[in-house]
């Protein structure tokens, strides 16, 4: 079976990068009736966080990002690690280096001075003596000849030379172990079959694959996705905006949207923009991931969202929306009012933040009238249509959206006022401000009772 993981380091919020990168891992698991696994890469103890690890789980469920083992955590696997480096060790596959910081800088230099590309030169490879006083760092004894090559899915063959390839610390002094040997474990270890991540790990491919033979594991197929620009053409980062996941959840966007996009970034199947979940499985092909960079486009992202919004279940987006207006301090319960709301702003809302904000004043009064649109719609100008339908309202029994509709006709042709000139300042009685649903919606939605309270306030 085929088995791919997302193997996130967490040192901060989970970014659009990696979502990505989780998302094509998933697909591909999915595709393939695999299974996908989350590993949480935390052994850089200084720059963890029980926050960020918080994010990425926050974020993998809000993504609908299931998986089938896990969360592991490298921090609890240090045994393992241990045991493989001593055996290692003890088949001459490691060795122990004592170099010293000052050593290392020496040489460097005077690889530098000769215009070469500065590496460890392995001279503690033949040591047999410990040296007084250093706590050695463990060395993987890469291969010094020969090249390694893989079949990369996204980029093609790839080639290194193990020349080009210097002997990685596995080990630090303290005995902790590295990055790049424990996602050599772990990915053996966990079976994984395809190791999908960001490019910028490219470079460690050839080392890892070194050290996996070396541990007598078959390597993974590699495929190494290309990183997400910003517009201006730089690597996408907090300058261009909103990057993390759960921020995108703040601003009302939907998971759907999201997803949506991020498969399209860097992936496509003929012009197919929009994409359930079923056939971003049915289609995707991790060989099909474009080779070069993609661009970030929140355009986009917000166009898609807004269509997710409107042609989403209310049912599915009240869902979305109650944490929203609870975060607001609404008292909310789902049901039909909450979906009657959704449904009369579905159309227009391009963000569940921009749903939220217009729906307040069905679940609280608000503070003040919007003081533009209550000098031009309520008090003197609007009294007389206003009174006349607050009096109307008050004998209307069957408060259905018809009949307030008719009701409100009417008022409108008693007083030879066009419709808008008595909606609009009920709507700015009722809501504090000029945007609302239908005016005959609205106040069904809001009952008799508060309705007829509002319009008071209003000619208080
Ligand atoms: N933990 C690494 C990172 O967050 C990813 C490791 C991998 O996918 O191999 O960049």
């Amino acid at each position: 079976t085929i088995r791919t993981r997302f193997a996130p380091s967490p040192t901060g919020f989970l970014h659009i990068g990696g979502a990505r990168t989780a998302l094509f891992c998933w697909l591909h698991a999915r595709k393939h009736q695999g299974k996908f696994v989350l590993r949480i890469e935390d052994t850089d103890r200084e720059r963890s966080t029980e926050e960020s690890v918080q994010a990425i789980l926050d974020g993998m469920e809000w993504m609908g990002l299931d998986y089938d083992e896990g969360p592991f955590y490298q921090t609890q696997r240090f045994d393992r690690y241990k045991e493989l480096i001593d055996k290692l060790l003890e088949e001459g596959k490691a060795y122990r280096c004592y170099c010293t910081r000052e050593e290392l800088d020496e040489m460097r230099e005077a690889q530098r001075a000769r215009k070469e590309k500065p590496r460890y030169d392995g001279r503690c490879r033949e040591r047999t003596e410990p040296r007084e006083g250093v706590e050695p760092v463990i060395r993987f004894r890469n291969p010094q000849e020969g090249a390694v090559i893989f079949d990369d899915q996204v980029r093609g063959t790839v080639t290194f030379n193990n020349s080009e390839l210097d002997d990685l610390i596995i080990a630090r002094s303290d005995g902790t172990p590295t990055y790049n040997f424990t996602v050599v474990v772990d990915d053996m270890d966990m079976k994984i079959t395809h190791v999908i991540r960001g490019d910028d790990h490219l470079n460690n491919t050839p080392r890892q694959i070194n050290m996996i033979k070396a541990l007598g594991g078959e390597p993974p197929v590699y495929a190494h996705v290309p990183m997400i620009l910003g517009a201006d053409g730089a690597r996408l980062s907090k300058r261009h905006g909103a990057v993390s996941v759960l921020q995108y959840r703040e601003q009302g966007y939907l998971p759907e949207a999201l997803i949506n996009y991020l498969v399209r970034l860097g992936w496509s199947h003929g012009d197919q923009e929009i994409f359930s979940r079923e056939e971003m499985v049915e289609h995707f092909e991790i060989e099909d991931v474009n080779r070069s960079a993609s661009t970030f486009n929140p355009e986009k992202l917000l166009w898609l969202n807004q269509h997710y919004i409107k042609s989403s279940e209310p049912a599915r987006v009240a869902v979305a929306l109650k944490p929203l207006l609870q975060a607001r301090g609404c008292e909310v319960e789902e049901g039909p009012m909450l979906e009657a709301i959704v449904r009369s702003q579905q159309e227009r809302a391009k963000t569940l933040v921009e749903m939220a904000d217009n729906s307040l004043f069905f679940y609280r009064e608000f503070d003040e009238f919007d003081e533009k649109a209550a000098k031009k719609n309520l008090r003197p100008v609007a009294e007389a249509p206003l009174k006349a339908v607050r009096d109307e309202l008050a004998a209307l029994d069957d408060w259905q959206p018809e009949k307030i509709h008719a009701l409100v006709n009417a008022v409108a042709e008693a007083q030879e006022l066009k419709l808008g000139k008595v909606a609009q300042p009920i709507r700015v009685a009722v809501s504090g401000g000029p945007v609302s649903p239908p005016i005959d919606e609205t106040l069904s939605l809001l009952g008799k009772e508060t309705t007829l309270a509002r319009i008071d306030r209003a000619l208080a």
